[in-house]
């Protein structure tokens, strides 16, 4: 492929969850710019990146059809958002859990993007209402909640903010297709999610399971 045929997403946050992100969507062949407010992060994000695709490639679990090298070359480091955000047709929000920081960087990140690029929140139960409650055009917006680390777990919700558009929820379901997870649409937000729930339900019944077997005094 062409460089000029490479399409562009940017990553805000390097954490954990922003990590692995840019590790998915490098194994699909998209450019990623990565970018975090800590000076510095993003690049030694880059490197533990380097680290592991190198391992993951001398231990045939490599994601994708590129080598970890073809996959390192399609990443780069930012400092200045609007420089990252250049380019880019699909942006994945992976900051604190904090809603007036996220409510904020989407805010920001309207201020450099065209109406047409889609806002992704990677937020584990903030529903999209909220999180996008300061963006002009949030027609684009949703929630891509990944299980941790999305390069392992290819589960990841998608939950429409009340306004966006078919189309945009179809696009974000075929990136996510396309780079090898396995997206579950929801069709409307919902407190806690789909996900949040069925995982809370399962960790409860097995706490009631071993308080059976501790009441019991026997193995279950
Ligand atoms: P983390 O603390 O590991 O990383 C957050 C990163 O965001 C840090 O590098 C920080 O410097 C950066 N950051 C903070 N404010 C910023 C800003 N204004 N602009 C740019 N960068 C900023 O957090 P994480 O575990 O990677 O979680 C990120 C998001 O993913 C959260 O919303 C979290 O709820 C969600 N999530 C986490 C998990 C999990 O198990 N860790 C699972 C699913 C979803």
């Amino acid at each position: 492929m062409s460089t000029a045929e490479l399409k562009t997403i940017t990553v805000v946050g390097s954490g954990l969850i922003g990590r692995s992100w840019a590790m998915v969507f490098v194994s699909g062949g998209y450019r990623v710019k990565i970018y975090d407010n800590q000076p510095g992060q993003a690049s030694k994000a880059i490197t533990e990146i380097r680290k592991q695709l190198e391992e993951l490639e001398e231990a045939h679990m490599l994601r994708g059809q590129l080598t970890a090298a073809q996959q390192l070359a399609l990443l780069s480091s930012y400092e200045d958002l609007a420089q990252a955000l250049e380019g880019a047709f699909f942006v994945q929000e992976c900051v604190f859990e904090q809603l007036e920081d996220k409510q904020g960087v989407f805010q920001e990140i309207e201020r450099f993007v065209g109406k047409e690029v889609i806002l992704s929140s990677s937020t584990s139960c903030l529903v999209p209402s909220s999180v996008f409650s300061k963006v002009q055009e949030r027609s684009r917006c949703l929630v891509s909640h990944p299980v941790n680390p999305p390069y392992y777990v290819r589960l990841v919700e998608l939950v429409p903010h009340p306004e966006a558009k078919p189309a945009v929820m179809d696009a974000a379901h075929s990136l996510m297709t396309k780079v090898g997870q396995a997206p579950v649409l929801l069709k409307k937000e919902i407190d806690g999610f789909a996900l949040n729930r069925v995982q809370a339900a399962i960790i409860a019944e097995s706490w009631r399971l071993v308080q059976v077997c501790v009441r019991e005094r026997s193995s279950c």
